[in-house]
């Protein structure tokens, strides 16, 4: 049943360009681009490499594993929506595959460290899912 005193979480807005990741994470994998001309990979879409600026671009799936490369601890939320779930984290994370993705945090937040690895899971919200991190010594939900 939903709390009319507090509103849902606002998911994102895919595009066409950005589409190919949150459909991705309905199907439970990772996709970044990668430039067909120099071989990088980045995260978030966009219509170029943001390396050579060619426009030939391939989403590749990835494995949704990689490491703390910053986080942040999130004490007054920006949107009612998540008061409740203060204090929480959003993390940088460093992709194994290479690209950088922001990202939610569920996890214990006095555990966390630059370094530690991390794993991607997608949860849904409203008719699309966003993307968080767990720590890997965590259980993951099933
Ligand atoms: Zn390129």
């Amino acid at each position: 049943m939903s709390d009319p005193a507090r509103p849902s979480k606002p998911g994102p807005t895919p595009n066409p360009e950005s589409a190919p990741f949150w459909d991705g994470l309905a199907e439970g994998v990772v996709r970044v681009q990668q430039c067909d001309a120099c071989g990088r990979r980045q995260h978030y879409a966009r219509s170029v490499c943001s390396q050579c600026w060619s426009e030939d671009l391939t989403w590749v799936e990835v494995a949704g594993t990689g490491r703390v490369h910053t986080w942040t601890v999130v004490h007054r939320a920006g949107h009612p929506a998540w008061a409740g779930d203060t204090p929480y984290a959003v993390l940088v994370v460093e992709l194994d595959a290479g690209p950088r993705l922001v990202t939610a945090h569920e996890g214990d937040l006095d555990a966390l460290a630059v370094g530690m690895p991390v794993r991607l899971l997608a949860r849904p919200r409203g008719e699309t899912h966003v993307v968080v991190a767990v720590t890997t010594t965590e259980k993951e939900p099933s």
